[in-house]
C-alpha cells in the first residue's frame, strides 16, 4: 500500500522549484518512481508532498556545448542508449545505461533520479565519475555546480538540498588519446544490481605516456569511490603491465566492501582488482 501524499504537477522548470522551496523540506521530487515508488511502499519514505518533474521537457535535453556534453538531469537511461552524441563521445556512459535493469525501467528511469538517489550501486556514477563530470543543481534562488566526487556523500546521501533540483550532469568531451571503459559485474547478466563496477579513463601521448587517468568503483563502499591513489601510480608513466598491475592493487586497496547476499567482502576486493587492470588494460590499447 502506498501512503498517502499530495502530488502536484507543475508545467515548468521555475514551477516546480516555487513548490518545492514553499513546501521547506516536506516535498520529494518524483522523476521516473523507480526508487522513490519503492521507497514509498517500504514505508522508507514519508514525504506529505509529491511535485511530479517527469513531465519537465526542459530537464530532459542531451546536447552539446562547445567541448562539453550536457545531460539534463530528467533524461532517461533509455535516451542516454539512444543517443548518438553520447554514443560517439561517452562510450561507457552509453554501456553503463546499456546494462541498466531492463527496458521497462529503462524507460521511467533518470540520470538525475540514478545521482540523487546515492546509491554505491548505482549504474551511471562510475562512467560519470571517470568524466570528471558536475552536477547542476538549481533551486528558487539559483544555481551552483559542483564536481559529481563532491556531490555524492555515503550511502544514499548526497550534498543536495531539499529545495534543489538537479538539473543537469556537464563533462568535457575527453582529449583526443583517450579512451574509457565500464563493466558490470552482476549476479546475471541482466536486471542485476552490481555486485562491483570498474570505470576507468586513461589518456596517453604519442609515446604512450599516461597523461590522466581516472578509476571509479562502486558497490565496494558506502558510495562510488575514485581510486586517487592508483590514478596516481599510472600518471606520468607508460601503461606497462606491471603498473597496471600495481595501480589494479592500490584500487582495490581502497575499497571497504562488506559482505551481503550477494557477494562477501573479499571477492568484492579480489574481482575489483582485476577488473581494474583488465578494464586498465583494454583502454591501453584503445587510447
Ligand atoms: C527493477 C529495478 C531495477 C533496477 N536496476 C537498476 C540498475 O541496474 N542500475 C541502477 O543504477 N539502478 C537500478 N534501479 C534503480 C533505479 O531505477 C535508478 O536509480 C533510477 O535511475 C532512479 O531514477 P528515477 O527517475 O526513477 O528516480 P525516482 O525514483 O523518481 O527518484 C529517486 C530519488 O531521487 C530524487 N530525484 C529524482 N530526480 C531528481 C532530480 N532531477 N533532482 C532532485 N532530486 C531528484 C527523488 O526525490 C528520489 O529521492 C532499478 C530499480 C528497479 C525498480
Amino acid at each position: 500500500m502506498l501512503p498517502e501524499f499530495d502530488l502536484l504537477q507543475p508545467r515548468s522548470l521555475p514551477e516546480a522549484l516555487e513548490m518545492l522551496s514553499a513546501q521547506r523540506g516536506g516535498a520529494l521530487p518524483l522523476a521516473g518512481g523507480t526508487n522513490l515508488v519503492v521507497d514509498l511502499r517500504s514505508g522508507r519514505r514519508r514525504p506529505s508532498l509529491l511535485v511530479d518533474i517527469s513531465h519537465l521537457d526542459e530537464l530532459c535535453a542531451i546536447r552539446r556545448e562547445g567541448d562539453r556534453l550536457v545531460v539534463g538531469g530528467g533524461a532517461t537511461i533509455a535516451q542516454i542508449l539512444d543517443e548518438p552524441l553520447i554514443a560517439e563521445y561517452a562510450p561507457s556512459v552509453r554501456e553503463a545505461a546499456r546494462v541498466f535493469a531492463n527496458p521497462l525501467v529503462r524507460n521511467r528511469a533518470t540520470v538525475g533520479g540514478n545521482l540523487v538517489d546515492g546509491s554505491p550501486a548505482a549504474n551511471m556514477p562510475p562512467p560519470l565519475l571517470v568524466l570528471d563530470a558536475e552536477v547542476e543543481l538549481s533551486s528558487r534562488d539559483g544555481r551552483r555546480t559542483m564536481p559529481l566526487d563532491d556531490f555524492l556523500r555515503g550511502v544514499r546521501q548526497t550534498a543536495r538540498r531539499p529545495d534543489e533540483l538537479l538539473t543537469a550532469v556537464r563533462w568535457a568531451i575527453p582529449a583526443p588519446g583517450s579512451a574509457t571503459a565500464f563493466y558490470k559485474v552482476g549476479l546475471r547478466k541482466s536486471d542485476a544490481i552490481a555486485v562491483v563496477a570498474v570505470a576507468v579513463l586513461v589518456e596517453q601521448d604519442a609515446a604512450g605516456v599516461c597523461r590522466k587517468a581516472r578509476i571509479a568503483l562502486g558497490s565496494v563502499a558506502p558510495r562510488v569511490i575514485r581510486a586517487r591513489e592508483a590514478e596516481s601510480a599510472l600518471e606520468g608513466y607508460p601503461l606497462t603491465e606491471e603498473r597496471v598491475a600495481e595501480a589494479a592493487r592500490l584500487a582495490a586497496a581502497a575499497t571497504s566492501p562488506i559482505s551481503d547476499i550477494r557477494a562477501s567482502a573479499a571477492y568484492r576486493r579480489q574481482v575489483s582488482e582485476s577488473l581494474v587492470r583488465r578494464l586498465l588494460l583494454a583502454a591501453r590499447e584503445q587510447g
